[in-house]
């Protein structure tokens, strides 16, 4: 699968109008006519509290997880959970996706990447059971 990416249609996004985290929707893939484009493509999420937009780049989120038959049913089923259960040590030359979940020696529980804040250097927000807190990522 060379350059094409399928966004997940819903993200748990941190929400800075919302200053919480909350379920955003996929809106479409700005650079892109469908909704299958490459990772360089921007992709809008709207929140479902405030339906303000968050964009992120392709290779900034996590993909979508081929769905072996319908997608009718979205249950938090435990094959789902060990289909993407590959829980990564964090650490600062790394690069993490928006959906991924990452393990930090300070936290017990396993953080869920809810953001970016592009900067030098980059940043991810993560949230941590109720703590939400940035990490730099991306250093060289
Ligand atoms: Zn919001």
């Amino acid at each position: 699968m060379a350059a094409s990416f399928s966004p997940r249609e819903e993200l748990i996004l941190y929400c800075r109008f919302c200053q919480k985290t909350m379920p955003a929707t996929l809106e479409r893939g700005i650079a892109g006519t469908g909704r299958v484009v490459d990772k360089e493509a921007t992709f809008e999420y709207i929140c479902t509290k405030c339906h303000r937009s968050h964009c992120f780049y392709g290779k900034d989120i996590i993909e979508a997880v081929p769905v072996n038959e319908d997608e009718k049913e979205k249950q938090p089923s435990e094959e789902a959970e060990t289909a993407e259960a590959e829980v990564r040590e964090y650490v600062p030359t790394g690069h993490y996706l928006i959906g991924e979940e990452i393990s930090h020696p300070s936290h017990e529980v396993p953080g869920l990447i809810v953001g970016k804040e592009p900067g030098i250097p980059n940043r991810i927000i993560v949230q941590f059971g109720k703590v939400i807190t940035p990490l730099v990522e991306d250093i060289e």
